[in-house]
């Protein structure tokens, strides 16, 4: 019986290893051209400051139209940085938000920055930094309002080449967020020698801080460090008011999550844009009246 039991667990195992190479050779296959046959689309959320009122930053995150199926981008982002895809598919990104941004700013609305996610492997490619200044110009977006987002292991790989590109961003007013922060590597070496301008703290932190000790105090002691180094700090995946008012009372500079919306598509992007703008003059007009 033993025997038979672990035949059949060893045939399941390989079922699976089987069913996980199966799928990963098709989404490697489904990226392949993808971009030229327009399968893919941007989706933007506000990143909305708690320090009174400021135009809030957005963030880009792509969306794959796979007519085989839905794939998030936590799939299929690392099978593009293996085969190579990102390089293409990153630089759709940051000419199509650069774009966006430039017609949201024509039609009025306001808003800080433009953020886009940025892999390790894309800021590893020598002339990558000139060529997102030569995107930003081309879209006649001003670099100055573009922030990449990268995460921890993008920035520990300290190398001559990740240096130039810093210097290049530095030169051309590009910011930089880290994301994800607090899951990465302890070693915090990099947030000295990086123009960082924003931590970006993890929405597993937040999601637990509010019945878990550890989750509220490593949610506590980012955004000190944060401060402490000059920085702006970002909760990301805040879901609900209590989470918003407790970061804010933390001192938290900014949040993004569902609390304020899910990702939006362009146009209802910008009608969010308008209504938060109208909110705001309605606030500053009866500020004014009772003056
Ligand atoms: P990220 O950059 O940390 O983006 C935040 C993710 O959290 C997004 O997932 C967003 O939809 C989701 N989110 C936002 N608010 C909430 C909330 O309140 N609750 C919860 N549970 N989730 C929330 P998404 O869009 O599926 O993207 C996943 C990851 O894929 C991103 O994490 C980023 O690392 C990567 N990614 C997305 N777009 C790009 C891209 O254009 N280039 C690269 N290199 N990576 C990308
Ligand atoms: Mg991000
Ligand atoms: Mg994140
Ligand atoms: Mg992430």
């Amino acid at each position: 019986v033993a025997r038979a039991t672990s035949r059949n667990t060893w045939q399941l195992h390989n079922e699976q290893i089987r069913r996980q190479t199966q799928r990963r050779l098709e989404i490697e296959c489904g990226l392949r051209g993808a971009l030229d046959r327009d399968e893919f689309s941007l989706v933007y959320q506000p990143q909305v400051s708690l320090d009174g009122w400021q135009p809030p930053g957005i963030e880009a995150l792509i969306r794959w139209h796979w007519p085989a199926g839905p794939c998030h981008p936590a799939e299929f982002i690392p099978i593009a940085e293996d085969s190579g895809e990102i390089m293409r598919l990153g630089e759709w990104v940051i000419s199509e938000a650069c774009r966006q941004a430039v017609a949201w700013h024509a039609a009025g609305l306001e808003f800080g920055r433009i953020a886009v996610n940025v892999s390790g492997v894309q800021l590893r490619d020598r002339g990558f930094a000139d060529r997102v200044v030569a995107l930003c110009q081309r879209a006649g977006w001003p670099p100055s309002r573009l922030e990449l987002e990268l995460t921890e292991s993008a920035l520990i790989l300290d190398s001559e080449n990740l240096r130039q590109c810093f210097q290049v961003f530095e030169r051309h007013g590009i910011q930089l967020a880290v994301d994800d922060f607090g899951t990465g590597f302890s070693n915090l070496h990099y947030l000295n020698r990086f123009p960082v301008k924003r931590l970006k703290i993890d929405r597993g932190f937040v999601a637990d801080m509010l019945r878990d000790t550890n989750a509220s105090e490593v949610t506590q002691a980012i955004i000190h460090l944060g401060h402490a180094l000059g920085m702006r700090v970002v909760a990301e995946g805040v879901e609900t008011h209590e989470e918003q008012a407790q970061l804010a009372a933390w001192g938290c500079d900014e949040v993004q999550g569902y609390v304020h919306t899910r990702p939006l598509p362009p146009r209802e992007m910008a009608q969010w844009l308008r209504m938060a703008q109208e909110r705001h003059a309605r606030a500053g007009a009866a500020t004014a009246g009772r003056l």
